[in-house]
């Protein structure tokens, strides 16, 4: 028997055991993939165990996938690019970090959202460890432009500083979280991409706050040719999602990404192609029964 799992911080409940497990038992391996809840304090100890001969590697998710870094043996090119993990895999104690995230959201924003970002203008809201792997991919996929508008704008103006493309390629802006600067980069923009946490938590978080309040975007800048590409897949729908629909836009939600990211670490642990399809309905029904619980 091997072992893999997800590393995050205690309290945050992941999906990728309910869709790692399906795939797995799906291919008949004799593999168990755990939930492994890790307080910051507990992150060295933990990646210590990831040596063991039984564990062939982890996921990595909030809030370690920076903080895990220092502590890998060896770093892909894309983990140097994106500055943070969300794939160990263990070659015979030697952890070697990747991250699939930037695979897993091009391969959704071309298959499920049908649109290559090739000399396309971006717009990517939020600035944290996703917004790093999002603009990355787009730089990597030749997008003509990407601006990012983060509430810590010092935020969004270190992550253009530390990955400014080559001359020629991608231009890169940072904006301060204003109306006038969602107004004025929407104007041009194909593709508007959520990589903030707002809009996302439990049915009860979210009804304490108006619609509005748990969009990362002001509804009215977003235009109907768009393609708006909102990273949360709890809820399925969410408020972004529901207001692009209404201002006749193209919407994804995150789930694609989450598959797809996922598919990518199974191939590594496994050495396997990760049955796609057996892993989105594992997901789409942890999801309802999770939405179901906390009704
Ligand atoms: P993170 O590093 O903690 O970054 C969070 C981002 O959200 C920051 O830009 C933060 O702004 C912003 N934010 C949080 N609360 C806000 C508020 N009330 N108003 C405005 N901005 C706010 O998290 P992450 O790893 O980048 O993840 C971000 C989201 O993407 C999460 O919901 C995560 O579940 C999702 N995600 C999905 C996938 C997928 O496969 N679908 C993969 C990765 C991540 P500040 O800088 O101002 O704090």
């Amino acid at each position: 028997m091997k072992y893999l799992g997800v590393i995050g911080g205690p309290g945050k409940k992941s999906l990728s055991p309910a869709f790692q497990q399906a795939a797995l038992d799906h291919l008949q391996l004799d593999i168990v993939y755990e939930a492994w809840p890790t307080p910051p304090e507990g992150l060295e100890v933990r990646v210590g165990g990831l040596r063991a001969q039984a564990v062939l590697g982890a996921n990595v998710t909030i809030p370690h996938k920076e903080a895990i870094l220092p502590m890998m043996d060896e770093l892909d090119d894309v983990v140097r690019r994106v500055g943070a993990v969300n794939t160990v895999v263990n070659r015979e104690g030697r952890l070697c970090a990747y991250n699939t995230d930037v695979a897993g959201f091009l391969r959704a924003l071309r298959e499920a959202g049908q649109f290559d970002p090739a000399g396309r203008r971006a717009i990517i809201a939020g600035a944290g460890g996703a917004a790093r792997a999002v603009v990355t991919a787009l730089i990597e996929a030749g997008a003509a432009s990407v601006t990012v508008i983060n509430r810590t704008f010092a935020r969004a103006t270190k992550l253009v500083q530390e990955m400014r493309p080559p001359a020629g390629a991608t231009e890169l802006h940072a904006l301060p979280d204003a109306y006038i600067s969602w107004a004025s980069a929407a104007m041009g923009a194909d593709l508007l991409v959520n990589c903030t946490s707002v809009g996302s938590g439990s049915r009860a978080a979210r009804k304490q706050a108006s619609e509005e309040a748990n969009s990362p975007v002001p509804a009215d800048v977003i235009r109907s040719g768009v393609l708006v590409y909102d990273l949360i897949y709890r809820p399925a729908e969410t408020p972004l999602m529901r207001a692009a629909h209404n201002r006749g836009a193209r919407v994804l939600g995150g789930l694609p990404m989450l598959i797809y990211q996922g598919a990518e670490s199974f191939g590594l642990w496994t050495g396997r192609a990760a049955p796609v399809e057996v892993m989105f309905e594992a997901a789409r029904k942890a999801l309802a029964a999770s939405e179901g619980a906390s009704a």
